[in-house]
């Protein structure tokens, strides 16, 4: 019989918690030295009560860090015209070192033309194709927010990654492409999987590290997994009012080697590192070298 498992359960929060009092200090040092703390400005349009809980978390961890935040509420009826005119505003803005604009956008609103209006300099949330195409050339200083979380949790959990078999499961612009990406540049071999992948659970069997961002509720079963795997699980969805993840949390217990849950998982990590791309931002905006 094989061999049980101790799957550890990763504590996304407290990891975040001390990303997030390694930044506070470095504010703090650099609001000693009389810099200004540095200013993630939020923009959504529509009244998503889901997006408008987001933003406050937002605000709440900008706070937590010493960092400056402000919010524009855009009403549902707001043109793309009205919106790129605010983010042209606020890309002249000196004070503000970070944009995000909140996701979903109204349909009559481009994302893409949304994307290519924001500063890159100032793109919290990394999705102007020049950071993009940064990424995949191997030098971005700003790069997705939940990539950036999986990776800092494999990082500080001690997941080797050069010569692994790494499998991701979506291929969105926003996780599954950039996390492939980072993956690939630490030298594992990765697999990337979409809706149209054959024997899907074959081919996560095989993977060392699982990156599951398909918003499918519990879809990989504790056999889709290889034992002692490192899972990330991205997904979020929300069944019977609750959060489910894309992993069987439970049929994963005794299989995984490590599990991000659905929640503490990677959510907080993906907050705290839009903080670290604003600090990023404004460290890189004062000359202050990198974050
Ligand atoms: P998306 O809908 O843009 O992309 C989903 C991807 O998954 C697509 O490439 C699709 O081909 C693939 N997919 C869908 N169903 C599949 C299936 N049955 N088999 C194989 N592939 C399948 O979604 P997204 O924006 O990348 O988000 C993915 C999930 O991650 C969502 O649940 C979202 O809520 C969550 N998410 C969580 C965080 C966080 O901070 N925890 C951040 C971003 C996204």
């Amino acid at each position: 019989m094989a061999e049980k498992i101790d799957t550890i359960t990763v504590d996304g929060l407290g990891l975040a918690n001390t990303l997030r009092d390694e930044m506070k200090a470095e504010i703090e040092a650099l609001v000693a030295a009389g810099h200004r703390p540095p200013q993630l400005t939020v923009v959504l349009v529509g009244d998503d009560p889901a997006s408008k809980s987001y933003i406050k978390g937002k605000q709440r961890a900008c706070a937590r860090i010493g960092a400056d935040s402000a919010e524009y509420l855009l009403p549902e009826s707001t043109t793309e015209k009205e919106l790129l005119e605010l983010l042209a505003k606020l890309n002249a803005d000196d004070a503000v070192d970070g944009i995000l604009v909140q996701l979903p956008l109204p349909k009559h609103i481009s994302p893409e033309a949304v994307a290519e209006a924001i500063d890159p300099a100032k793109d919290a949330d990394a999705l102007h194709p020049l950071n993009f195409g940064r990424l995949l050339l191997g030098n971005a200083d700003l790069i997705s927010c939940t990539p950036l979380g999986v990776m800092a949790v494999l990082e500080r959990h001690g997941v080797e990654i050069a010569g692994k078999d790494a499998v991701v499961i979506g291929r969105s612009n926003i996780v599954g492409k950039p996390v492939s990406i980072l993956l690939q540049q630490q030298n594992a071999t990765v697999t990337m999987c979409h809706s149209r992948t054959q024997d899907l659970p074959g081919v996560c069997r095989r993977a060392d590290i699982l990156v599951a961002a398909a918003g499918n509720p519990r879809m990989v079963k504790g056999d889709w997994i290889k034992p002692g795997a490192a899972v990330m699980d991205v997904g979020v969805t929300e069944v019977d009012g609750k959060l489910v993840g894309d992993v069987d949390f439970e049929a994963a217990q005794g299989v995984a080697g490590i599990i991000t849950p659905s929640r503490r998982g990677i959510g907080p990590m993906t907050i705290t590192m839009l903080l670290r791309n604003t600090l990023e931002a404004y460290k890189s905006r004062k000359g202050l070298g990198r974050a």
